[in-house]
């Protein structure tokens, strides 16, 4: 009897795992590597403070997330929000839908979806080879390895690559396989953080005292959009919450004057007139501060954040303080290292793909996830693109492959 098709997909996160379930479908041999000693290691650590797999707003709005990319729309339009809680729900994982619209699994963590997830690609006869770390093509064009016991080769009929982006290197994703496709004559992107932390230069009262605060219930903008939300102090700035959807406008602005000014309004709900007629009430022999905890609430990290880097006079002037309070300026200086950014732009870019993810350059290998260069804020966009890409390159193998089976 003829031997089925042989695919490697090397890289085991979710773009990976999606395309071995994909591919178990059709008649071929499925062998899925990672470099790793355990897979799904960035899926985890996703899932660290919820995981927030896919988004359930209304679908044309959903897909407006990735830009005007058609191709990456288009895949993602054929395994959209609607596919990825069918898909969890056929794993048995119950999923709900946060006040934002924001879709989480029941359980909220990574790891019993992936547990589950896992089983059922073991038991549909995909081969797992963990701590094998793909290190390009030899000279017979054969898929070359590092592992514990030495160098291991072996050939494929089809190849799909889902080495995810390059932060967070500790968990796999290093993007050190751009390095394989260059010598190949493909050429890469360089790697940019996206949805990352910005870099301020905090007093050492914010630093000692507010790092990882949590700043609630305020507006942030570059420009005048503000757009409402929270985000977290950290040592060197902030991250988090209304700061990854303002990345691109950060970094262009990071471009264009080597700083960026981040406008912070402390209380939305409340105008600056009303702020105003508050803060001008009666003070008697009470400090600003506690003047300004009874009459607008304002406290801890926030109240921290108003009297950062201030100029004295606007503390003897109450429409100035008000006008403070409500647009607080912020002085960005720079980006967050690479590593520590939920996503990266970079990598492999659409010119070297076809309609079908496989790469020009070479015939038969294909790619997924992440190591494409596109963006998307967070929300549960990545994975779904993730999950959608690593479909979409498997539906590509299957195609590729039939004309020769
Ligand atoms: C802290 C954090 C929180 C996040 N939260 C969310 C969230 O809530 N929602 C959301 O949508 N997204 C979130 N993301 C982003 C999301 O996790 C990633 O976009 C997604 O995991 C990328 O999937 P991928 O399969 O493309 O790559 P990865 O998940 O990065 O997987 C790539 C795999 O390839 C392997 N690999 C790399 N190089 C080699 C090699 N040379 N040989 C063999 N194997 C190799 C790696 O070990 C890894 O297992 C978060 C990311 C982080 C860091």
């Amino acid at each position: 009897m003829p031997q089925p098709p042989r695919v490697a997909i090397i890289g085991a996160g979710p773009a990976g795992l999606m395309a071995a379930e994909t591919l178990v479908a059709h008649n071929v041999k499925i062998d899925l590597y990672d470099s790793m000693p355990s897979v799904g290691r960035k899926f985890l650590m996703a899932g660290k403070s919820g995981l927030n797999i896919t988004h359930s707003e209304e679908k044309e709005l959903f897909l407006s997330r990735y830009g005007n990319n058609e191709l990456l729309k288009s895949i993602v339009s054929n395994f959209d929000a609607e596919a990825v809680t069918q898909w969890m729900s056929e794993l048995g994982i119950e999923t709900f839908t946060g006040t934002t619209g924001r879709v989480f699994p029941k359980m909220m963590k990574a790891s019993p979806l992936l547990r589950a997830w896992l089983k059922r690609l073991g038991s549909s006869g995909v081969t797992l080879y963990t701590k094998h770390n793909w290190q390009g093509w030899d000279d017979k064009d054969q898929l070359v390895f590092k592992t514990s016991d030495g160098q291991f080769t072996t050939s494929a009929d089809a190849t799909i690559l889902a080495l995810g982006g390059a932060s967070w290197k500790r968990l796999g994703s290093n993007g050190n396989w751009t390095n394989q496709l260059n010598l190949k004559g493909i050429t890469t992107t360089p790697f940019e953080p996206s949805n990352s932390g910005f870099h301020i230069n905090w007093s050492d009262r914010i630093k000692n005292d507010f790092e990882g605060a949590p700043i609630k219930s305020i507006r942030a903008g570059i420009g005048q959009d503000l757009i409402p939300g929270e985000f977290v102090i950290t040592r060197n700035g902030v991250e988090s919450g209304v700061i990854y959807p303002l990345t691109p406008k950060i970094k262009q602005q990071l471009k264009n004057y080597d700083t960026a000014s981040l406008t912070v309004d402390l209380l939305p709900n409340t105008s600056e007139v009303q702020l105003l007629t508050k803060l001008q009430r009666p003070r008697g022999k009470q400090s600003l501060s506690n003047h300004l905890r009874k009459t607008t609430k304002l406290s801890g990290a926030k109240l921290a954040l108003l009297y950062e880097g201030i100029d004295k006079a606007i503390l003897q002037d109450m429409s100035k303080l008000a006008m403070r309070i409500k647009s607080l300026p912020l002085t960005i200086s720079g980006t967050a290292p690479l590593d520590e950014a939920i996503s990266t732009t970079g990598g492999v870019p659409w010119n070297e793909l076809n309609d079908h993810l496989m790469l020009k350059g070479k015939d038969g290998t294909f790619c997924a996830g992440e190591m494409i260069d596109w963006d998307a804020p967070t929300g549960g966009y990545l994975i779904t693109a993730c999950l959608a890409s690593g479909k979409a390159a498997a539906r590509g193998v299957v195609d590729w492959m039939e004309p020769q089976t």
